[in-house]
């Protein structure tokens, strides 16, 4: 009886000892996963960043001189774009708020064009390589077929702007379900 005994207090400090591995590791895994979050935003998500270098190649490949004007933006710097034209001067440039637009996520970056004089230009008619089409257009249809959305296709207008949503709203990204690396 006693040998008995002792062989289950055993197994009984060998589960406990295993349930307290097992907690100290989730724990050790979900403040890792925390930390990714904080980091993901301060950078273009790593599949965006791969189809906007594949963009700047396509429209290089269609004579087209294309360029980033802005990546990723701040919710600070996104609440005070969205000041502008409303309470500071100047034109509305957005209608998202910090935290509201897709930029502040990493998931969305804008272009323009450079023309002959090496002047930046946001000419949506501009037709550079001289094939009877616009770039700006054609720079749209590239993206698309990389798997972009185009602001161009929405009812309020944004020529300049493309992004992958892989899915997720506004909402679901301010609750902070990013998606992975791999767009998951
Ligand atoms: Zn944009």
């Amino acid at each position: 009886m006693k040998g008995s005994k002792k062989i289950i207090l055993t197994w009984i400090s060998i589960i406990i000892f295993l349930i307290l591995l097992f907690t100290v590791y989730n724990q050790m895994e979900r403040k890792e996963q925390t930390e990714e979050k904080a980091t993901a935003s301060t950078e273009l998500h790593p599949i965006v960043e791969e189809k906007k270098n594949a963009l700047l190649d396509a429209a290089a490949d269609s004579n087209i001189e294309l360029v980033i004007t802005e990546e990723m933006r701040t919710i600070d710097s996104q609440n005070e774009l969205y000041e502008q034209g409303r309470s500071t001067g100047g034109n509305i440039v957005t209608y998202a708020k910090g935290g509201q637009s897709y930029h502040n996520y990493g998931l969305a970056f804008d272009y323009a064009l450079i023309d002959k004089h090496g002047e930046i230009i946001w000419d949506i008619h501009y037709d550079g390589n001289g094939n009877g089409k616009s770039d700006w257009f054609e720079v749209a249809d590239l993206a698309k077929e990389l798997g972009f959305e185009w602001g161009g296709d929405w009812n309020s207008k944004d020529y300049p702007h493309l992004q992958m949503t892989f899915g997720r709203s506004i909402e679901q990204l301010q609750e902070g379900l990013l998606p992975d690396e791999n767009g998951n």
